[in-house]
C-alpha cells in the first residue's frame, strides 16, 4: 500500500490519499510532465512492478485497455482527494485516524496493521503525541484493541463505529468506481 504525502515547506506532512493494487504511484505523469508536490511513501510491504514514464507514455498511447485503467485510476484517486480534503477541514482527529486505519485494514484484509506511530503522524498530518493521545482514546472505545511496537490490532466494527461519515462515503464511491467483485489490476492489462 503507497501513501501519497505532501510535505509542506515548514516540514508539516500529510496523506492526501493511499492506494494498493488498484493502482499505480506517479501514472498521473500521462497527464504531462508536471514534477508531483507529493512523495509516495510504501505504507505496507508488498510486490510492484516498475516503468519509466517515456515507456508508460508509449504503452498507454498503443493501448485502449491501459487508457481505461489509467481513467478508472484517476477518478479514484480524484474521489479520494476529494472526501480526504473535506475530512480534513471537517472532522475531528480521532474519526480521522479510525478512517484511516480502516483504510489501512481494507489493504490487507488482516486485524493487524503494520503502523509505526509516527507513520501514522505523517498520515493525519499531525505530531506523534497527539497520535499517542488518539489512540489511547481509540484503544478505550475497544476500536483499538492493542499498540505494540509497530503493529496496530484493530476492531473493525468498532472503528466503522468511531469513524466519520467519509469511510462510508469513500467506500462505497471507489467500489463504485472500481467494483470489489472485479477489481482490475493493472498488471494484467491487455
Ligand atoms: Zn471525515
Amino acid at each position: 500500500m503507497i501513501a501519497s504525502i505532501i510535505e509542506m515547506p515548514n516540514g508539516q506532512a500529510a496523506a492526501t490519499a493511499v492506494f494498493g493494487n488498484e493502482g499505480a504511484s506517479g501514472m498521473l505523469v500521462s497527464l504531462g510532465p508536471v514534477p508531483s508536490p507529493t512523495t509516495a511513501v510504501v505504507r505496507l510491504a508488498g510486490n510492484a512492478w516498475q516503468i519509466s514514464p517515456m515507456p508508460f507514455n508509449a504503452a498507454l498511447q498503443r493501448s485502449s485497455s491501459i487508457g481505461k485503467m489509467v481513467q478508472t485510476f484517476t477518478r479514484s484517486l480524484v474521489a479520494q482527494l476529494q472526501h480526504i480534503a473535506a475530512c480534513n477541514a471537517l472532522h475531528p482527529v480521532e474519526q480521522r485516524m479510525a478512517l484511516w486505519l480502516l483504510r489501512l485494514r481494507d489493504q490487507t484484509g488482516d486485524d493487524a496493521i503494520l503502523l509505526t506511530q509516527e507513520a501514522m503522524a505523517e498520515l493525519l498530518g499531525v505530531r506523534r503525541p497527539t497520535v499517542t493521545l488518539v489512540a489511547a482514546k481509540l484503544k478505550d472505545a475497544g476500536a483499538i484493541r492493542s499498540t505494540r511496537r509497530g503493529v496496530v490490532e484493530v476492531d473493525r466494527r468498532r472503528l466503522e463505529a468511531t469513524t466519520c461519515q467519509c469511510y462510508e462515503a469513500i467506500s462505497s464511491r471507489l467500489d463504485r468506481i472500481v467494483p470489489p467483485s472485479k477489481p482490475p489490476s493493472i498488471f494484467s492489462a491487455r
